[in-house]
């Protein structure tokens, strides 16, 4: 084996597992931005129910005020046709009419003293709610910048790594260079090159056997017998 690669291959290594890590971070950014807009959606809807939390009771309000008004036409009414009957019982139905409408009209008067306090509630919670909101929706909006600008950050390392790594590939011997991208391409993510620590291969954690400690100890670089990786004794 052409073992005076050793030093190009570990260097081709570095750069390809970076590579490996950015290309995957740099797959996980999208949806961490949709993420992010899903929280600002979210916080925006907050603020939106809030507010109509407070238009809800206004409508009550305008609503139960209308109804009194109405009550208080409808008894005005009365009052004047009570002056025009002859007929005591008509009479007195008008002016029990009257009681009732003016019951009606006490209880929307208690419900829209009620409804105020309420209204009033209603608008501390929506003015805190949007002014945490909006804060809020400031961290998310300056994380998403970040995330704009790291995203950019990671292509243009990409892009760096990828125009440096033909001169590296060129220093390695051909035949290493097809075993190492098999195993660099290999689904268990394991490095293709590994070095032996304590007589452990650090790709499988098995112990490496004399043999194969002595061709690397002669070659610099050996293959692991148990998972195929390329092994080396690291400089002490
Ligand atoms: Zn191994």
């Amino acid at each position: 084996m052409a073992v005076t690669c050793l030093d190009e291959l570990l260097k081709l290594q570095e750069l390809d597992l970076r590579l490996r890590d950015l290309e995957l971070r740099l797959k996980t950014i999208p949806q961490e931005m949709k993420n992010m807009i899903a929280k600002r959606d979210a916080v925006n809807a907050s603020t939106a129910s809030a507010a109509a939390a407070v238009r809800r009771i206004e409508l009550d309000i305008k609503a139960s005020e209308a109804e009194i008004s109405r009550l208080q036409n409808e008894n005005a009414k009365l009052l004047q046709q009570s002056s025009q009957v002859k007929k005591q019982t008509e009479y007195q139905a008008m002016l029990q009419a009257i009681d009732n409408n003016k019951k009606k009209i006490s209880d929307e008067e208690e419900k829209s003293i009620l409804l105020y306090d309420d209204l009033e509630a209603a608008k501390k919670s929506y003015f805190v709610t949007k002014k945490n909101n909006e804060d809020e929706i400031k961290i998310i909006k300056s994380e998403f910048d970040e995330m704009i600008d790291y995203s950019k950050k990671v292509e243009t390392e990409i892009s760096r790594l990828k125009k440096e790594r033909p001169e590296l590939v060129k220093k390695v011997n051909p035949d290493i260079l097809s075993t190492y991208t098999r195993l660099l391409n290999g689904k268990n993510g394991t490095p293709p090159v590994c070095a032996v620590e304590d007589g452990i291969c650090s790709g499988c954690h098995l112990r490496v056997t004399p043999q194969t400690i002595n061709d690397i100890v002669r070659e610099r670089m050996a293959v692991c017998d148990n998972c195929q990786c390329f092994i080396y004794l690291p400089a002490e």
